[in-house]
């Protein structure tokens, strides 16, 4: 239903964040110094024959800078673990395996720099009575045999309340009833799905001599003509068993 409708969801993320007492430098408050071996540029200059090749400085990983005294708060790592709780939005129409970013919500980044990105990947857990396929959502209802010859009008469960549908007389097992937009939404904003409901006659499996006495005298009033929407395949299928 959070998929069908969209929601929002708190989420406990454990992650990296920036020791503040240092803002991610690990050295403590003005305990930075300009590193001995790169004189504060970063890299450090090497001849080979007729180049000089640069590269960054082993010193201070190219920083310029080296800690002098380490941060009491994180001992000069810089970054500390926090549980993080995030709001997401989760937009109607979602399904499993998509995945949300949210930016600047991940880990923090190196040396105080801007944190990185969450990606939160999405499982849709099954309804108990509605299957999903893409925007559209499939029910089995099971309708009495007397009812399905007979007709009802019947009141059903849709995503968002519920809907007054008509089983026709004559209804035939498989028989598929459609409700137009009585689906989820494209998570894009692309229309919206369908809700099909299939018919499953259920024949009852005990009777009483009562009720056999009384089919078998339905039986002898009944004629082809009863079954004429399928008199057709019945012919064919008679000179295929003969
Ligand atoms: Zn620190
Ligand atoms: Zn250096």
């Amino acid at each position: 239903m959070e998929a069908a409708f969209g929601s929002e969801k708190e989420l406990d993320i454990p992650l990296t964040a920036n020791c503040k007492r240092c803002d991610g430098s690990g050295a403590e408050p003005g305990a930075m110094e300009t590193c001995p071996s790169c004189n504060g540029s970063g890299t450090v200059q090497r001849r080979q024959g007729l180049f000089a090749i640069s590269t960054p400085c082993s010193n201070c990983g190219g920083a310029g800078q080296v800690i002098k005294e380490v941060c009491t708060e994180c001992r000069g790592a810089g970054t500390h673990r926090v549980n993080s709780k995030i709001n997401i939005k989760i937009p109607a129409g979602i399904e499993s395996g998509m995945t949300l970013r949210v930016t600047g919500k991940g880990n923090a980044g190196i040396n105080g720099g801007p944190s990185g990105d969450l990606y939160v990947e999405i499982n849709v857990i099954e309804h108990d009575f509605f299957r999903r396929e893409g925007r559209d959502i499939y029910v089995e209802l099971p309708v009495s045999f007397v009812d399905a010859i007979m007709g009802k009008n019947i009141q059903i469960s849709t995503l968002d309340g519920s809907e007054n549908i008509e089983i026709k007389s004559g209804t035939q097992p498989g028989d598929r009833i459609v409700l137009k937009g009585k689906g989820l939404p494209d998570v894009q904003g692309y229309g919206v799905g369908n809700m099909n409901i299939d018919i499953k006659v259920m024949l009852p499996t005990k009777l009483t001599k009562e009720q056999k006495d009384l089919l078998q005298k339905f039986d002898g009033a009944t004629t082809d003509d009863n079954y004429s929407q399928h008199k057709s395949i019945w012919d064919k299928m008679k000179g295929f068993f003969a």
